[in-house]
């Protein structure tokens, strides 16, 4: 019976627009207590948008957006979507055909670095740049976190051997996907604990996870890729048999040391193979159906 029990659930699972990665899938579904959620992507639809910018007074904003776009020309990341999209309309265009930039470092997690035009410039958070922000940029920056956003601060030299200089404060903000409150109070419906999981600011993920109902407790923010693995092997030590949710490239080690690891299917195809389940859309809810599926064909099988 077992066989036909598992050829049964996966068909149900395809029809959900869920993917198990075989039969012992099953068995740890039904022992998760805890869901780790990521942040952008996940909970919220990834797609960010420019929301503000701030500058130092005197700052030439051709030269601003001119860096931006070459910095981020090539990044994969829903920050350098943004920023890239606001630059284009500006007319300033990265890459190939517009503005290049040179000896590129994409710092995951962090941000982007390179020389525009033969000077450093850097783009991402504000642990890059060396130097302390103007309170201008200070109070911006803090504004945007406190309003659930994420600000990014962007510094370039005024020469080759200068050190990157702060000019301005690039805000994006992304939206919580409509069904992601729903998600998770049917996670705790399950006695399932939701938690939070991101490389963005702490303020920013308070804002979005009280919008779909998670604790501040629950919050685990500015965290580097790497660390989302050690967040996970923490709640793990702890005792707790956990699930980890996650879209992109950051979230592929993570994925992996969870005991169950959800890739959602719009993401990148690195965290689709990392995971041992793939919900194919974008909806959050799609986790405790592949949790209820899992427990209801154990049941079938014993
Ligand atoms: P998340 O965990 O929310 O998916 P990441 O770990 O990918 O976020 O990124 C964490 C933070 O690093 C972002 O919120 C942003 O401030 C900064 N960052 C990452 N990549 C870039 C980039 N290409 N350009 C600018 N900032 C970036
Ligand atoms: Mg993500």
């Amino acid at each position: 019976a077992t066989p036909t029990a598992l050829a049964v659930a996966a068909g149900r699972g395809r029809r959900l627009g869920i993917l198990l990665r075989g039969p012992q899938v099953l068995e740890t579904s039904r022992k998760i207590d805890t869901v780790v959620l990521d942040k952008t992507g996940t909970v919220t639809t990834g797609r960010m948008a420019l929301r503000e910018v701030a500058t130092t007074t005197g700052v030439d904003t051709a030269q601003l957006w001119r860096r931006v776009a070459a910095l981020e020309a090539e990044v994969d990341h829903p920050v350098a979507r943004a920023l890239v999209e606001a630059a284009a309309q500006r007319g300033q265009v990265g890459g190939a055909t517009g503005a290049a930039a040179t000896e590129v470092e994409v710092l995951d997690g962090l941000g982007v670095r390179g020389l525009v035009d033969g000077t450093p410039a850097v783009v991402g958070r504000r642990r890059l740049v060396a130097e302390e922000l103007p309170l201008d940029l200070a109070a911006a920056f803090t504004r945007a976190e406190e309003a659930g956003a994420t600000a990014v601060v962007l510094a370039w030299a005024d020469s080759p051997d200068a050190a990157p200089v702060p000019r301005a404060v690039l805000v994006v903000g992304d939206t919580v996907r409509e069904t992601s409150a729903e998600a998770v109070a049917r996670m705790r419906s399950m006695g399932l604990r939701p938690v939070l999981l991101t490389g963005d600011n702490p303020a920013a993920a308070r804002a979005v996870a009280r919008e779909v109902g998670i604790a501040d407790a629950d919050v685990v923010a500015e965290v580097l890729p790497t660390e989302k693995a050690d967040a996970i092997d923490r709640l793990r030590a702890e005792g707790h048999v956990v699930a980890m949710v996650g879209d992109g490239v950051n979230d592929a080690a993570a994925l992996a040391r969870a005991d169950l690891g959800l890739a959602m299917g719009t993401g990148s195809a690195l965290a689709v193979d990392a995971g041992d389940l793939t919900l194919v859309g974008d909806d959050l809810r799609a986790v405790t159906d592949a949790l209820r599926l899992a427990r209801r064909t154990l049941a079938t099988i014993r």
